[in-house]
C-alpha cells in the first residue's frame, strides 16, 4: 500500500456539504492515510473564516470586551456539522476546555489553532480515522523558527503508530509549550512537514481551484491551466505574487522529492497541477507561467569606472542593510549599476536612501524611476529555445509598451522586464497571447 497526504482547505471542509465531497474523495483511494485540514473557511462571499473570528475573539479579549458571542458562533458552526452529519465528537467537552482557557487570556496563536485542532477533531470522528495533536510533533525553537529535523522525526516517529490519521494543519508549539501558528494558510506548510516525514508518494493539496493557471485570470481571460510544473519553475512565479500554495510549503516537499499535487475538492476528476523537480519541459508553449507585481522603485547608479572601483556593490548592499531593505533585483552593467526594490520594502524612506547613496557611494549620476511593475516569464522551456527572448520583447513592442528594465535570471528559466504600472496588465496579455495563444 502507498502513502498519500491530503491537505484540505478551509473551502473544503467549510461545512457539511463539502465535508462530505472531502470524505468521498478520501474513500475513494486507500492510500489517502494522512488527512492534514485547515479551519472551516468560507461558505459564501461575504461569510466568515473560523480563524478570522478567532483572531476577533482575541482581539476583544485585550480590550476587554465580551467575546462569548463571537465563541459562540464558532462553537455553532462545529455543532451544525456534527448533528448534520451525525458525527460523535464530543465537541462540548472541547468547547468547555477552550472557554476555560480563554478566560486567562491566552496568545492569539493558541487561540487561531483552535480552528484546526477543533476541527481535525471533529474530521477525524467523521471518518473513523485517529486523531493526532501536531502541537507536540510541529516545534519551533523559542524565537518561533521551525525545527525541521526535530519536527521531521517527531512526526515519523508518532505516525508510525497510526495506520490513519486526521491531523490540524498551521500550528505546532515551542519549547516551553505554547502553541506556535505559522503565517495565514500556513496548513499548507503543516501538509508539506507531515509529506516529507512519511517519505509520501504524493501530497495532494485539496483546495477550491484545480490548480495553477498561467496566469491571473483577473488579467487574462480563461488563461490555460499548468499540467506540470517544477518546485524552481513554481518559486520564481509564487514569488511574484502567485498564491494558491503558501510558498514555504514547497521547501519540506520538495527535500524529500515529494510531488505536490494542487487538486479541487468541487472537481475531484480535474488531475489538477503536478508540482514535480523537474517539470513539464513543456513543449507545447515554451513558457509556464507569466505573473508579476506592481509598485516597484529602480534606482540606477552610474561612476564612470564602477567596475574597476573595488567595494562598490558591498557598500550598495551595505546601505540596504542599514535600511533593513530586501532587494528585488540588481542588473548590473560595465559603470552602472541599478537596485530595484519594492515600494513597500523602501517604506517612504526613498529620500534618505537616496541621501546616503549618495554619500556614501559618490555616483556621478542616480536616476530613480518610480511606479514599476515587474513580471516574470518563466519555463525550463526558454533555456533551450532560440528566439525566446526576440519573441517576448517583440511581443511587448508590438504593445507599444517601453521596457524599462531587464533582467535574466542565470538559470535561462526566467526573463523578467520591468514596465511601468500603467502596462502592467497589457503587457501581461501581451506575452501570454505571443506565447500561448
Ligand atoms: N486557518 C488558517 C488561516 O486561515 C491556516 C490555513 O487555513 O492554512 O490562515
Amino acid at each position: 500500500m502507498g502513502i498519500k497526504v491530503a491537505k484540505f482547505g478551509g473551502s473544503s471542509v467549510a461545512d457539511g456539504i463539502q465535508l462530505t465531497k472531502t470524505k468521498a474523495i478520501i474513500e475513494q483511494d486507500p492510500d489517502r492515510r494522512y488527512i492534514v485540514v485547515s479551519a472551516p473557511g468560507k461558505r459564501y462571499e461575504g461569510d466568515n473564516k473560523i480563524t478570522d473570528l478567532l483572531y476577533l475573539c482575541k482581539t476583544h479579549i485585550e480590550h476587554n470586551l465580551p467575546y462569548d458571542q463571537i465563541f459562540q458562533v464558532v462553537a455553532d458552526r462545529y455543532m451544525a456539522v456534527e448533528i448534520n452529519l451525525g458525527v460523535k465528537a464530543d465537541l462540548l467537552k472541547y468547547f468547555d476546555e477552550i472557554r476555560e482557557n480563554l478566560k486567562k487570556n491566552p496568545s492569539s496563536d493558541y487561540i487561531a489553532s483552535r480552528g484546526e485542532y477543533l476541527n481535525a477533531v471533529l474530521v477525524a470522528a467523521f471518518l473513523g480515522y485517529d486523531f493526532v495533536d501536531t502541537a507536540d510533533l510541529i516545534k519551533f525553537d523559542a524565537k518561533g523558527k521551525l525545527l525541521m529535523e526535530e519536527t521531521d522525526e517527531a512526526i515519523r516517529a508518532e505516525l508510525s503508530k497510526h495506520e490513519r490519521a486526521v491531523l490540524p494543519g498551521f500550528y505546532g508549539s515551542t519549547p516551553d509549550g505554547e502553541i506556535k501558528t505559522f503565517s495565514r494558510g500556513g496548513s499548507d506548510i503543516t501538509g508539506s512537514l507531515v509529506a516529507r516525514a512519511v517519505g509520501a508518494d504524493v501530497y495532494e493539496n485539496w483546495t477550491d481551484v484545480s490548480g495553477f493557471l498561467m496566469a491571473d485570470p483577473r488579467i487574462v481571460k480563461n488563461p490555460k491551466q499548468i499540467g506540470k510544473i517544477s518546485y524552481k519553475e513554481l518559486r520564481e512565479l509564487s514569488y511574484m505574487g502567485a498564491s494558491v500554495l503558501h510558498e514555504d510549503a514547497i521547501y519540506p516537499a520538495r527535500m524529500a522529492d515529494v510531488p505536490i499535487n494542487i487538486r479541487n475538492t468541487n472537481k475531484p476528476e480535474d488531475p489538477g497541477t503536478l508540482i514535480t523537480a523537474e517539470g513539464d519541459g513543456n513543449d507545447e508553449h515554451i513558457i509556464t507561467g507569466i505573473a508579476g507585481s506592481k509598485d516597484f522603485t529602480v534606482v540606477a547608479l552610474y561612476k564612470n569606472m564602477m567596475s574597476s572601483e573595488r567595494g562598490f556593490v558591498r557598500r550598495i548592499l551595505g546601505i540596504l542593510d542599514d535600511y533593513d531593505i530586501n532587494f528585488e533585483h540588481l542588473p548590473s552593467g560595465i559603470d552602472t549599476v541599478s537596485v530595484v526594490m519594492a515600494n513597500e520594502q523602501i517604506n517612504g524612506r526613498l529620500d534618505e536612501v537616496l541621501e546616503e547613496f549618495q554619500s556614501r557611494l559618490r555616483p556621478d549620476t542616480i536616476d530613480v524611476i518610480e511606479d514599476i511593475s515587474l513580471i516574470a516569464t518563466v519555463g525550463h522551456g526558454m533555456s533551450s529555445r532560440t528566439g525566446t527572448s526576440a519573441k517576448l520583447f517583440n511581443a511587448l513592442a508590438e504593445a507599444g509598451i517601453n521596457i524599462r528594465m531587464i533582467d535574466q535570471g542565470s538559470s535561462e528559466m526566467n526573463i523578467i522586464v520591468g514596465v511601468e504600472n500603467k502596462d502592467f496588465e497589457k503587457a501581461i496579455r501581451a506575452i501570454y497571447d505571443a506565447f500561448v495563444e
